[in-house]
């Protein structure tokens, strides 16, 4: 598969300051940060600092250095004292998959109880 990454995507105009975000945690490769329509009391995002457009090109061709540092980052954001009692980690992958913008990212939601996932 052909993984063609836009670099005007909007998680690219966050990670370069052109739009601003709420930062919940950042490292060398990774950032989490609130999504600005939130589907729950807590909706983060975290997204990889590199150019992948999907969790499939991410894991495909991303680094061992970045895939550590995204994963790093989401157990930080897991770590959240409001998620303790439960949460849930989504990644929509192409517009099958209802993903909106071509930017990998993971979303964690929680902070109220979540029912099944498919209701
Ligand atoms: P997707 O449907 O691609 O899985 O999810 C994209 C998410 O990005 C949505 O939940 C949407 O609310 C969020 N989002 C879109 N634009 C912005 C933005 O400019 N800032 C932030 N923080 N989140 C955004």
């Amino acid at each position: 598969m052909e993984f063609d990454y836009d670099p005007s995507n909007v998680f690219a105009r966050i990670l370069s300051g052109e739009i601003p975000s709420r930062t919940v945690f950042e490292n060398e490769t990774a950032l989490a940060f609130h999504d600005v329509r939130p589907q729950a009391p807590v909706h983060i995002l975290v997204i990889p600092k590199g150019p992948y457009v999907s969790i499939d090109h991410f894991a495909a061709e991303a680094t061992a250095v970045e895939q550590a540092g995204f994963m790093a980052a989401l157990a930080e954001v897991c770590r959240m004292p409001e998620l303790e009692p439960g949460f849930r980690c989504i990644a929509n992958t192409r517009e099958t998959g209802g993903q909106e913008v071509p930017h990998f990212h993971v979303h964690v939601l929680g902070g109220a109880p979540l029912g099944p996932m498919l209701s």
